[in-house]
C-alpha cells in the first residue's frame, strides 16, 4: 500500500529488514563505541545539513512555522546527540560494585553496560523528527540495531526521513519501515529485544499484547489530559500567556499540552481577559491568517475535534471557536464555565481546545484530577510554595512544571515520561540509554586456592562454630 506522497514497505521487505537488523546486532557491528559516536555524529550532520528540508516537510504536514521546526524539533535531537556524544564512554563504562563479605576474597562484581540487541521504534505524527531522533540517539548510543516505523499520518516528514538515513546512518544497523496498522502488526509479529512506543493509549495495548508473546521489555511514552491549575494569586498576565503558548504551539497538538484549566470562579474573569490578551499577542486577531500558527494533521484530526467542540454541552466559548475545514484550521478556542463531565473533557483534546472548570479551592482541584488518569504532565500557576508543595504531595503525574508549560521536556537530564495510562518508563539524556541498555550483573572470581580457603565456609561438612549473623 501507499498514500499519495509515502510507498508502504512490502511483507517481503519487513521481513527482511528484521532479519538484517537481527543480523547485524549479532555480528558485533554496533557494539564499539566508536562506531557508536560516529552514527551519532552523522544523525547531527543529517539534521544540519538539511535543515531546510526537513522544516519544509514539517510544513507541508502540519503548517509548522519554521521557529516551531528549529525549537521543536531540531534543537531537542540536537541537544540529545550532544549529551550522548559528551557522555557516551561515561554511561558505557563497567561500573564496579563492592562485593558482599561472602564473595570478599578473589572477586570482582561489576555491572555491565550491554546493548539490548535488535529494537522497534514507533513513533508519532506531532513531532515526527524529534520523536524518531530521540529514541534513536539512545539505541545508537546503547548499541543497538533498530528498525524505525515513522508515522505514515506525516508523510512527508516520513518521507524525507526514509532518504535521508541510509545517507548517513549505516543502512544494515538502522532500517526505516513504513507503513501503518498492517505493516506495524507485522513488524510486531517479530521478536525484539526491546519496543519503543509513542503514541496513544489504544495503540499502546496492541503493542503491549505483542509484546507480551515474546516477554519483550517495553517503552510506552502515551499521552493523557494535562491539567492547569490557576491559583487566584497568580500573575495572571505570566501564567496566561504561557498557558496560551503552551495551548498554540504545534496547534495544540503536543502530548504535554495544556488539556483544561481548573480555576476559581474569582479568578475566572481576571485569567479569561490575561488569555484573550496573550493569544492576541501571540497570533494577532485572526489566528488564521498568522503564518505562526499550525494546522490540524488532517481531516481526521480536523473532524474529531470539530465533533467535540460541536457536542460539548456546557460553557461559554470566550475565544476563539472559528474553524475551516478546507484549511484544516481550527482557532485557539476557550470554553469557560465547562461541565465537569462535558464532551470535552472525556478523551485527551490533543489540538487547540481549552476547556475551563471553575473548582472551589485548591483542595477540590486536586480532587479533581486525582478522579481522572494519572497524566503526563501536571501545571500549576502559584507563588505560593504551600500550596505548590501541596499540589506535587497529594497528586501524580508523569512530570509537574510550576509556573510554565511544554518546557520542561526540553530538559535533556529530566527523565521524561508517563505513569499509569500516560505511559510507562522514560527517556532522555542518559535515559534513553538505560532504555535500550541492559546491566548484566557480572561477578568474575578467580581460581587462586588462597580465596578457596578463605571462603571455604560455605562448604559441607559444616564444622565452624564461629559463624556469626
Ligand atoms: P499515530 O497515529 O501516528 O500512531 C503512532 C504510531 O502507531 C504510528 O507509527 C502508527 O503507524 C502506529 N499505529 C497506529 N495504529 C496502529 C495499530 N492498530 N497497530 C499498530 N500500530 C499502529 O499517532 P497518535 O497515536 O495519534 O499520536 C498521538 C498520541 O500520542 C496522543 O495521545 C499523544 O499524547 C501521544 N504522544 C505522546 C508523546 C510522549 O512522548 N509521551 C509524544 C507525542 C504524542
Amino acid at each position: 500500500m501507499t498514500t499519495s506522497i509515502l510507498r508502504f514497505h512490502n511483507d517481503v521487505e519487513i521481513a527482511q529488514a528484521v532479519e538484517t537488523s537481527r543480523q547485524t546486532f549479532k555480528s558485533g557491528h554496533t557494539r564499539p563505541l566508536k562506531f557508536r559516536r560516529h552514527q551519532l555524529e552523522q544523525l547531527w550532520r543529517l539534521l544540519d545539513d538539511n535543515t531546510d528540508q526537513i522544516c519544509e516537510a514539517l510544513y507541508k504536514d502540519l503548517r509548522k512555522h519554521k521557529n516551531e521546526c528549529v525549537l521543536g524539533e531540531l534543537v531537542p535531537s540536537k541537544e540529545e546527540i550532544n549529551d550522548a556524544l559528551e557522555h557516551l564512554e561515561e554511561w558505557a563504562k563497567d561500573v564496579k560494585v563492592t562485593p558482599a563479605l561472602i564473595n570478599r576474597v578473589g572477586v570482582t562484581c561489576l555491572k555491565r553496560k550491554e546493548p539490548k540487541g535488535s529494537v522497534l521504534i514507533i513513533s508519532p505524527w506531532n513531532y515526527p523528527v524529534f520523536l524518531t531522533i530521540g529514541p534513536m540517539v539512545g539505541a545508537i548510543a546503547a548499541g543497538c540495531t533498530a528498525v524505525i516505523k515513522p508515522s505514515e499520518v506525516a508523510p512527508h516528514t516520513a518521507k524525507i526521513l526514509t532518504e535521508l538515513f541510509p545517507r548517513y546512518l549505516d543502512s544494515r544497523a538502522y532500517i526505516v519501515i513504513n507503513g501503518a496498522a498492517h505493516e506495524t502488526t507485522k513488524l510486531l509479529e517479530n521478536k525484539w529485544d526491546h519496543i519503543f512506543y509513542t503514541g496513544n493509549g489504544m495503540v499502546a495495548k496492541i503493542i503491549m499484547k505483542a509484546a507480551a508473546q515474546h516477554l519483550t521489555s517495553l517503552t510506552l511514552e502515551l499521552g493523557g489530559k494535562s491539567p492547569v491549575i490557576i491559583d487566584e494569586n497568580a500573575n495572571m498576565t505570566v501564567a496566561a500567556k504561557r498557558v496560551a503558548f503552551g495551548k498554540t504551539f504545534n496547534a495544540g497538538q503536543t502530548c504535554v499540552a495544556p488539556d483544561y484549566v481548573l480555576v476559581t470562579a474569582k479568578a475566572e474573569e481576571k485569567f479569561v481577559a490575561a488569555l484573550k490578551k496573550a493569544m492576541q499577542e501571540l497570533l494577532g486577531s485572526n489566528p488564521q491568517s498568522s503564518t505562526d500558527y499550525g494546522r490540524i494533521i488532517n481531516n481526521r484530526h480536523f473532524h474529531r475535534l470539530s465533533k467535540v467542540l460541536s457536542e460539548n454541552q456546557s460553557g461559554e466559548i470566550v475565544i476563539g471557536g472559528q474553524t475551516d475545514e478546507k484549511d484544516l484550521y481550527i482557532a485557539p478556542t476557550v470554553v469557560a464555565n465547562v461541565d465537569r463531565d462535558d464532551k470535552l473533557m472525556e478523551d485527551e483534546i490533543f489540538g487547540p481546545l481549552l476547556p475551563m472548570i471553575r473548582v472551589a479551592d485548591i483542595d477540590d482541584a486536586i480532587e479533581f484530577i486525582n478522579s481522572k488518569d494519572d497524566p503526563l504532565a501536571l501545571y500549576v500557576f502559584s507563588s505560593n510554595k504551600k500550596l505548590i508543595n501541596k499540589v506535587m504531595d497529594s497528586t501524580r503525574s508523569g512530570g509537574v512544571l510550576i509556573n510554565d508549560t511544554l518546557m520542561h521536556v526540553a530538559e535533556g537530564n529530566l527523565p521524561f515520561g508517563g505513569t499509569g495510562p500516560s505511559g510507562m518508563g522514560a527517556y532522555h539524556g542518559v535515559e534513553s540509554f538505560r532504555c535500550f541498555t541492559h546491566e548484566r550483573s557480572t561477578m568474575i572470581k578467580d581460581l587462586n586456592p588462597v580465596s578457596e580457603f578463605l571462603m571455604a565456609v560455605r562448604y559441607a561438612p559444616y564444622t565452624s562454630t564461629n559463624l556469626k549473623i
